[in-house]
């Protein structure tokens, strides 16, 4: 890895650019199982990858208790310890991780700049995105109010403080009946609010749901508001929202959990590359390739349809795949 002269910054007062810059054959940026999976690939094939972890190293399965889907692990394995023996993997190899998040990029032209936490910037000849996908809220003003403060879209990580305590899950998923089920073990009770009068989720998770007791499934309920003095005390639904039988609701709570979804964290290469109308970025079927040669993207950041641990790890060693054999056929030309 080369290091470069710091870019030249600006003390005129307008807006500076990176103060720092260095340049890599292959950055990463993301290190959920596709991120750290490329790394793997990647190192193996000599391309010296440099990995930027974003805001949640480890991404969204160190926010998991026990991970049982994931082949290999006959007796389970939690999230974050399998997040740490991916990275320790990735690090055998070579791989250099770091600490930031990529903050703006331009993908004009080879090579690819990328910002880190606005004042880094890595000049990278292959880029793998692996930026997975962030946890999508209501969009009601309270959750702003009570963030931090009730409100939360994690439950394996939040739902320690609300032990012994009444909660509310919002969304009718797989992660809401995982949420809800996890959150019964810990709380007096769970009230899930549905806005459908059907769950999403697969018929595995609302069996664990419906065979658990504290839980409370509040169908055709939308939360619309949420009170009290220093925190969330209480919920204001709406049921049959939009229809003659509509009512309002009230329920005392602790803890209002969300669990509706994820959005793609897309938003700073929008500018170059194809997404869909969420936000995923369009690869070429059967491969990690995006739109701009070069460019590669592996995870939940191209996939709104299968979003597990083992198809972002298969997708990861696919673009680590497909970089190496870029940047070799690359060499190769600019050699003759
Ligand atoms: P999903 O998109 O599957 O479900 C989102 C849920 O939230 C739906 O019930 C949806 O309602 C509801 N919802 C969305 N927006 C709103 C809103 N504004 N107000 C109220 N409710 C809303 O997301 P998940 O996170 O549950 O799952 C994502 C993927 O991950 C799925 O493929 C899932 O199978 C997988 N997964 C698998 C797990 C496992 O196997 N262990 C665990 C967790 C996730 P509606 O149905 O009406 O659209």
């Amino acid at each position: 890895m080369d290091m470069f002269k710091p870019l030249e910054v600006s003390d005129e007062g307008g807006a500076k650019g990176p103060s720092e810059s260095e340049k890599v054959r292959c950055l990463i940026i993301g290190s959920g199982p596709a991120g750290y999976t490329a790394a793997i690939y990647a190192a193996r094939a000599n391309l010296s990858p440099v990995l930027y972890t974003g805001m949640q190293p480890g991404g969204q399965l160190t926010t998991t208790t026990e991970v049982d889907n994931y082949p290999g692990y006959p007796e389970g394995v939690t999230g974050p310890v399998m997040m740490e023996n991916l990275r320790k993997q990735a690090e055998r190899f070579g791989t250099v991780v770091k600490q930031g998040s990529a903050t703006s990029a331009d993908l004009s032209k080879r090579p690819f700049r990328v910002t880190i936490d606005e004042e880094r910037e890595v000049i990278a000849d292959v880029l793998i995105i692996a930026t997975g996908a962030t946890a999508k809220y209501l969009g009601i003003d309270a959750e702003k109010r009570y963030a931090g403060m009730g409100v939360s879209a994690c439950a394996t990580c939040d739902g320690f403080f609300y032990k012994g305590k009444d909660v509310a899950v919002v969304g009718g998923g797989d992660t809401a009946c995982e949420e809800a089920s996890y959150l019964a073990g810990l709380c007096r009770k769970v009230y899930m609010i549905v806005r459908r009068d059907v769950f999403r989720a697969s018929k595995a998770m609302q069996e664990r749901v419906f065979s658990t007791s504290n839980i409370e499934i509040l169908w055709k309920h939308e939360a619309v508001d949420l009170f009290g003095e220093n925190g969330v005390e209480g919920a204001l639904l709406l049921k049959n929202r939009g229809t003659d039988s509509e009512e309002e609701v009230k329920i005392a709570i602790d803890g209002f959990f969300l669990a509706i979804g994820h959005a793609p964290n897309s938003e700073i290469f929008k500018e170059y590359l194809e997404t869909d109308k969420a936000g995923y970025i369009k690869t070429t079927p059967g491969t990690s390739k995006t739109a701009i040669p070069g460019v590669f993207a592996a995870g939940d950041i191209q996939d709104p349809h299968y979003r597990q641990a083992v198809t972002a790890a298969g997708s990861g060693c696919m673009a680590a795949i497909d970089a190496e054999r870029f940047l070799s056929t690359a060499e190769q030309e600019k050699g003759k």
